[in-house]
């Protein structure tokens, strides 16, 4: 099988090299432009193309696919909202993805996202950087003893409620389905107990027509004062004007994100010299304590690793006719 790799970074190419030689009927070029209408149809001749996670793999992109002999679309992610499913499925693409690689990797991003914002390490690193010692401005408060609010029980959520259990906070959760491995330690609780209790949230669910905005005024104005929100699962589940507009009402300590809605151009790409079209990105850098990453969560050697190898071994099942059903990514 021959599969073309769009939007490839230097971590890809030598976490997939690293694999490859025990995956002997497979063979891999990387291409450094992502996919789009232009670049699709550089797959033809290819049997699979490999995507990542802000590729827009809209209707006529598939169908680009499809008309260059394309059979599979590998996902190097967990998650999958930038495909048009209908289409792949139209054209007979199959969708595979990785959806449970190394969930501590995004879990402990998101701890770090709220122990940064809590404790301004932000600041405090720029400051003693700059011989200013002073602790003004710098105080953060101790969550053990406080409460965690998981929204999303799944692989990442669950790694996150053990974690915040590990530091001696009580755990509280909201999810459509319960976790039964998490019983002992996590109390379910509806969505509005938990945005009033909590004094971090977390967002571990994914995106979609549901959970589209699940984080607007409405919501943020029910949390407690003062409370750490941090999203590393998908930007559109925070209405970014409503944070905004939280933030400017000091509703929040610190909001730590990790993906935001307008990231598509900006995930992975060095933009200093750019200006940029339009101001929410800038509005929300502005605040002080604020701390936004570029979709890094899952940047980890062990989740690279685990990327790599399932990606490989769902090309490989699919060849074979023995996909793992659990990573068929379907309607
Ligand atoms: P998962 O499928 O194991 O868990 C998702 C959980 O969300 C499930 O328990 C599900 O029941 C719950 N859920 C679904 N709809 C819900 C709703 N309407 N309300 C409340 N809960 C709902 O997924 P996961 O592996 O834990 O990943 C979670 C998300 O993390 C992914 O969807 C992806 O968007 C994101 N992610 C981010 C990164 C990163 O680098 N920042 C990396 C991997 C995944």
């Amino acid at each position: 099988m021959k599969i073309l790799f769009y939007d490839t970074k230097p971590y890809d190419t030598e976490a997939f090299d690293a694999v490859i030689g025990d995956f002997p009927d497979i063979t891999i070029d990387y291409l450094k432009t992502d996919i789009s209408e232009k670049t699709a149809t550089l797959a033809k001749g290819y049997d699979a193309v490999c995507l990542f996670v802000a590729s827009d793999v809209s209707t006529r992109v598939v169908e680009l696919l499809s008309a260059c002999g394309v059979k599979l679309i590998l996902l190097r992610c967990a998650g999958f909202n930038n495909v048009d499913l209908e289409a792949a499925s139209r054209c007979s693409i199959t969708v595979m993805r990785v959806p449970g690689y190394a969930p501590e990797a995004v879990a402990e991003h998101a701890m770090a996202l709220a122990f940064a914002v809590n404790r301004h390490l932000h600041k405090a690193y720029i400051r003693v950087r700059e011989n200013n010692f002073s602790l003004s401005g710098l105080t953060g408060f101790n969550f053990a003893g406080k409460t965690a609010g998981i929204i999303g029980t799944g692989k990442i959520g669950a790694a996150m409620c053990r974690a915040c259990r590990g530091l001696g906070m009580k755990v509280i959760a909201y999810d459509k389905y319960e976790n039964p491995a998490l019983e002992s330690i996590v109390e379910y609780v509806p969505f509005e107990q938990l945005l009033k209790q909590s004094d971090l949230i977390s967002l571990h669910c994914p995106l979609t027509e549901e959970t589209y905005h699940l984080i607007d005024i409405e919501a943020i104005e029910r949390m407690k004062d003062g409370v750490i929100l941090v999203n590393t699962s998908r930007g559109a589940l925070i209405a970014t004007e409503d944070l905004i507009r939280g933030i400017r009402q000091h509703k929040f300590s610190g909001v730590g994100l990790d993906v935001y809605e307008e990231e598509d151009e900006n995930v992975f790409e060095n933009r200093e010299d750019d200006i940029l079209s339009s101001s929410v990105t800038a509005r929300l850098l502005s605040f002080p304590n604020v701390i936004v990453t570029s979709h890094q969560g899952f940047l980890t050697k062990e989740a690279l690793e685990a990327i790599s190898r399932t990606t490989l071994e769902n090309a490989e099942g699919f060849m074979k006719g023995t996909a793992d059903r659990a990573n068929l990514v379907t309607l």
